[in-house]
């Protein structure tokens, strides 16, 4: 199995643009690993965790075309995760070609705000809609957490993320091969829920990857800060939910409490965990 991370900022991208601070000037001044888009993740070729505002930019950028994307696991709904203007793009009306079928799963809360928003500032027409399948090329699916159901090729399992109470935040397992991933933005601690499902199926991860939207001296409630991963890495390891040879990699970082990357990768590496950047890619 093979993760291309997209886009490794929080909402308001790494830069942002229309910040002076020390940590977008220094961004903006290293450059390469230190610029990033907001989230989105690709694994192998035909799945997709969000429909992100940035993945038409990291597509170009990064080389990997999403012409082969079949599925998208939709962690919510805020708007640095879900562009949905990108159904409409991604459409035969729009003069796409040989696209597959966008399977697009998320929770009820997602596909309700997705709904209305579409209804409201795109189509004017329902995604539930039969005549939406084929204008757009789509077909929602509504999960339900804490249960196994099958993408493709894919065993996923959808977890509440502790964000946003009412949206319904998901988190996301996803298997193949007997490899295994867990993409846990945007989330603050993992409930306890989430661990004890961890320990029911025997889940064990080759590559856990966690929110770290806020530095080492904030703290917030709804994303994880850097002394928070911390936490967490060192709880999956000894739980055994990381598989030995496993590894921890932050995404949805902001620039408020985060410097640029290398010396935030350096920090990182000290305290047992690794920081992902737009672009990379990791094959389990
Ligand atoms: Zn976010
Ligand atoms: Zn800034
Ligand atoms: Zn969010």
């Amino acid at each position: 199995m093979r993760i291309t991370f997209l886009g490794t900022a929080a909402a308001n991208a790494f830069p942002e643009a229309f910040c002076k601070c020390r940590n977008c000037a220094q961004a903006r001044k290293l450059g390469g690993l230190s610029l990033r888009k907001r989230s989105a993740a690709l694994i192998n070729t035909d799945l997709l965790i969000d429909l992100g505002p940035d993945v038409m930019a990291a597509a170009q950028i990064h080389g990997c075309p999403l012409d082969e994307v079949h599925y998208c696991l939709q962690t919510h709904a805020h708007a640095d995760h879900l562009d949905l203007s990108h159904l409409l793009s991604r459409s035969p009306g729009f003069g796409v070609l040989g696209a597959p079928v966008l399977d697009f799963y998320a929770s009820r809360e997602t596909l309700l705000r997705t709904e209305q928003t579409f209804i409201r500032d795109l189509a004017g027409y329902s995604l539930l809609a039969p005549e939406a399948e084929k204008e757009l090329n789509v077909r929602l699916h509504q999960i339900n957490p804490l249960e196994y159901f099958t993408v493709g090729q894919y065993s996923v399992m959808a977890f509440p993320a502790n964000h946003a109470p009412g949206m319904g935040a998901m988190l996301y397992s996803v298997e193949q091969n007997g490899r295994a991933l867990f993409y846990g933005t945007d989330t603050a601690t993992l409930f306890e829920e989430t661990w004890q499902t961890f320990r029911r199926y025997t889940m064990q991860f080759d590559l856990v990857i966690l929110d770290h939207t806020y530095g080492k001296d904030q703290r917030g409630t709804d994303h994880l800060s850097a002394n928070q991963v911390v936490e967490h890495a060192n709880r999956l390891r000894t739980d055994g939910v990381l598989k030995p040879h496993g590894s921890v990699f932050a995404t949805h970082i902001a620039h408020e409490g985060n410097p640029p990357h290398p010396e935030l990768a350096a920090h990182a590496k000290q305290l047992g965990y690794d920081v992902a950047h737009d672009g990379l890619i990791l094959t389990l």
